[in-house]
């Protein structure tokens, strides 16, 4: 049984709560055969299909027919959609659960997988039936479905695939979950603060295409999201990593784990000369800190909180102009936190 205020906080967090009780609201790469071998034969809409033991994965029919509903016993029902299940299609002995989320490969389904685990490891405890569903039972549903099976019997995410497509044979979550799929078994099938990939996949999902009217609100949400992503795991002095500190008063500025890993410049290149030469510029952009709020859009230098000294640059447009010429930092857009080179020492 499941800390269920630490859970519904854990919730509250990752996004919006509906007005119910006990009810939550909240880079493509080649896929393999194995992962696209799609049954197109079933009749994909069959509204539901039995996983395991009280795990059902369907579609927005299979949650909403009461005839269904009663059939299979379905006590607990986890809805992943835009919208939740109107009141009036309630049933008073089952438990609603809602993920506010799009069918779109850029949402972040991933940072909800702790919470998804609850409340069908939860369900299943109790010997609850569990209906996981989207709207097509397709795509959101089962790569929840597939995330929780990775995670509780240890498997790689194409295993895991395979044993929900063995049952519904239609599935395919969409590319975008695809990947984050992957990333979930690199970080072995649970979330991990640590993994600096999963930290610049959250920073590119909140910061990366946000509108500067709305930066406050969006960088709440991304301190929050951080904060819940970080309390899932121990983050001793090992995994943060070495301190930057100011250069001039040697406050610190973040710790190794906050610095965004720019892929473009970790090879170096050979010019006309002969020479080895680093692609970086020397700066560093970092994942915003709350010591730098608050922060004014006019205002776009990173000041020390203690010296005063000029450390560098902020940016909260939406676009891709850099805040270094360096014309190397091209992958970092939208919120940009610029640390110069000179500005900053790494104990
Ligand atoms: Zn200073
Ligand atoms: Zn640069």
């Amino acid at each position: 049984m499941i800390n269920l205020f630490k859970f519904l906080n854990n919730v509250l967090i990752l996004g919006k709560v509906q007005k119910y009780t006990k009810i939550i609201s909240y880079k493509c790469e080649t896929m393999s055969l194995r992962e696209e071998s799609t049954d197109i034969t079933t009749n994909t809409w069959e509204p539901l299909h039995q996983i395991e033991d009280h795990l059902y994965l369907g579609n927005w029919h299979s949650a909403t027919d009461q005839q269904i509903l009663a059939t299979h016993k379905i006590r607990r029902v986890l809805t992943i959609t835009d919208t939740p299940i109107p009141d009036w299609k309630r049933h008073t002995n089952i438990e609603y659960f809602h993920i506010k989320l799009n069918d779109m490969p850029e949402e972040d389904l991933l940072s909800h997988f702790e919470v998804t685990r609850n409340v069908i490891a939860d369900g299943q405890t109790n010997g609850h039936n569990v209906l996981v569903h989207c709207h097509a039972g397709i795509s959101r549903s089962s790569t929840v479905v597939t995330a929780y099976l990775m995670n509780k019997y240890d498997k790689p995410f194409v295993e895991a695939l395979d044993m929900v497509r063995i049952k519904r044979p239609f599935i395919s979550p969409n590319i975008g979950f695809r990947d984050q799929l992957r990333l979930y078994e690199e970080m072995g099938n649970q979330l991990n603060a640590k993994n600096k990939r999963y930290r610049r996949f959250v920073y590119d999902r909140m910061l990366a295409d946000s509108n500067v009217e709305h930066y406050w609100t969006q960088l709440d949400k991304y301190f929050k999201r951080r904060d819940y992503i970080e309390s899932l795991v121990k983050l001793d002095a090992s995994s943060v990593g070495r301190q930057y500190q100011c250069l001039k008063c040697n406050q610190l500025i973040c710790q190794e784990i906050h610095v965004i890993e720019n892929l473009q410049l970790i090879d170096s290149y050979v010019n006309n000369n002969n020479d080895k030469v680093a692609k970086s510029c020397g700066n560093i952009y970092i994942e915003p800190q709350k010591w730098m709020l608050p922060l004014n859009i006019g205002d776009q230098h990173l000041n020390c909180q203690k010296c005063g000294q000029v450390l560098g640059a902020y940016n909260l447009s939406n676009g891709s102009k850099q805040l270094c010429n360096c014309l190397k930092h091209t992958d970092i857009t939208g919120y940009q936190f610029m640390i110069e080179k000179n500005c900053f020492k790494i104990i």
